[in-house]
């Protein structure tokens, strides 16, 4: 018997590429996304095809499916700092009564059930790099406050069904990841660096730039997300890559690549953004036997090659 996936937020970027690669495993694939931050244009081409199915549906009203259902992975949610200044309370809501409503789901159907956390969970780090262990630094009332607090709230709920309903669960917590079908606009530092100096723009650097991140290319996000689902580890698990990197950096990096003439400008950094994030995976090494393939210069092809289609045409 074919396994059965719901993918919320399947329209998105990851979501998107989960569905692909549970579609590729043979898998019935129901996906599920309002809309609001997804498109129709990231499954058009799984469409035809009679083991995908598409609900245009908001996860935070009570979620029906038919039939019987072995795994559920959470993956609805606004996520990039502008979404969130846009759509606070949608985001709030998504990650409480969204996850509450699919863990219920869960229950009924004795489904297992794969939730996206988060990097934001640790807030402006204190401690680097994060490892599960730590706790974070979150700012409750700050601008990523509903994000943040969101997804800390989702791996609450998703462990307590866990203790106290015997309910299969996983918790992964993705650092920044990057790839094709990423939206164009959304106000990250990667499709706007891309974008901007495919058009020859200033690259718009926030504060002096000398705040890191780790981007993972999305293949490597999926393969992890694979294996936990297959596990049978219940704590959070980090997905990430560990090459760390300056914005500053990777503002030339991308202008290298792209051979564009544009030049770096630097702008007001926004509130609570965090000064320096990578993953600790050691547990990701050890328990799933998983790390990153991807160098960013070769994840960063077939990423530029989409972004020269989507922004040039
Ligand atoms: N950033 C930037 N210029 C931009 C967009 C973002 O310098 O046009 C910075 C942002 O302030 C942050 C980093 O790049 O320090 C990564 O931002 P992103 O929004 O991609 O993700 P975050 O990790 O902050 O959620």
């Amino acid at each position: 018997m074919k396994k059965r996936v719901l993918i919320t937020g399947g329209a998105g970027f990851l979501g998107s590429h989960l569905c692909d690669r549970y579609i590729n495993e043979g898998c019935k694939v129901i996906a599920m996304d309002n809309l609001s931050t997804g498109s129709i244009k990231n499954i058009e081409h799984l469409m035809p095809l009679a083991d995908f199915e598409f609900h245009n549906y908001d996860v935070t009203k009570f979620v029906h499916v038919k039939g019987e259902l072995d795994y559920i992975l959470h993956f609805a949610s606004p996520a990039s700092p502008i979404d969130y200044l846009k759509m606070p309370i949608p985001t709030l809501k998504v990650g409480a009564l969204g996850t509450h409503n699919l863990l219920g789901l869960a229950k009924s159907k004795k489904a297992r059930m794969l939730i996206a956390s988060t990097s934001e969970v640790y807030g402006d780090p204190l401690v680097h790099p994060q490892n599960e262990d730590y706790w974070g630094n979150v700012n409750p009332v700050g601008p990523r406050g509903v994000y943040d607090e969101a997804k800390r709230f989702q791996e609450a709920i998703t462990m307590a069904y866990h203790t106290f309903h015997g309910l299969e669960t996983r918790i992964v917590r993705i650092f920044n990841t990057y790839g094709p079908r990423m939206r164009l606009n959304d106000g990250r530092a990667l499709p706007a660096f891309i974008s901007q100096a495919l058009r020859g723009e200033d690259i718009t650097v926030f504060g002096d730039g000398s705040q890191t991140r780790s981007f993972t290319y999305v293949d490597d996000l999926v393969e992890g997300i694979y294996r936990l689902l297959l596990s049978d580890y219940v704590n959070p698990v980090n997905l990430g890559n560990t090459e760390e990197i300056t914005i500053k950096e990777f503002g030339k990096e991308i202008v290298r690549l792209t051979r564009s003439k544009s030049k770096l400008i630097f702008q007001d950094l926004p509130e609570d953004d965090p000064k320096q994030r990578k993953p600790d995976i050691t547990r990701a090494k050890e328990v799933l036997n998983w790390q990153p393939k991807f160098t960013r210069a070769e994840g960063l092809k077939p990423t530029l090659e989409y972004f020269k289609n989507a922004v040039l045409g």
